[in-house]
């Protein structure tokens, strides 16, 4: 309640960004806010609680996966854009509204296998990123605790997408 009190305060509506037509939710002056900030990641750091590793998405989901991680004593992981790893990396490509991207971890290095991982990001529209980020880090086997966000954009229904692609049992946090 203290995050959404904080989100309805802070956040930003942007009129056509990045494309036309498009309502961008900008969550920045939430985390530039020290209230929003401890009370996003608090909330977010109960959801994630019992993972043993926090990934956090490109871009957004760095800096609130950081402080996560530091919150609950468990390691953090990066899950990064393509081309931006030293090799060796494993990635996983998968389409966008307009085109495709790429996200990628590194293959070497990390301790993956039987990890419980929890994966954070800022907003969760339609779940291609998520959907891409959870299969990847079963791709290194490992398990998918949850996945959660700060907000979510419900007529795009992410959850739906999630729940089809990684199956009912993965928790979607938002
Ligand atoms: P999805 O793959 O359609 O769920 O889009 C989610 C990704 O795009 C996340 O990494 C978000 O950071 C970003 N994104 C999509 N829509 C918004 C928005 O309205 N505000 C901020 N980020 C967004």
């Amino acid at each position: 309640l203290r995050a959404q009190a904080a989100i309805d305060r802070h956040a930003r509506l942007v009129a056509d960004f990045p494309s036309p037509g498009i309502s961008f939710k900008d969550l920045t002056p939430v985390l530039a806010d020290a209230a929003g900030l401890d009370a996003v990641v608090g909330a977010l750091a109960e959801h994630c609680a019992g993972a043993d590793l926090i990934a956090g998405v490109d871009a957004r989901g760095f800096l609130l996966g950081g402080a996560i991680a530091r919150e609950l004593g468990v390691g953090l992981v990066a899950v990064r854009k393509g081309g931006k790893l030293p090799p060796p990396v494993v990635g996983i490509d998968y389409e966008l509204e307009y085109g495709s991207a790429r996200l990628e971890l590194p293959a070497e290095g990390i301790a993956f296998a039987g990890r419980s991982v929890a994966v954070v990001d800022d907003v969760l529209a339609t779940g291609g990123t998520l959907l891409a980020a959870a299969r990847l880090l079963r791709q290194m086997e490992a398990r998918v605790h949850g996945l959660a966000v700060v907000m979510e954009l419900a007529e795009l229904d992410g959850r739906g997408t999630l729940s089809a692609g990684l199956g009912t049992d993965v928790p979607v946090w938002g």
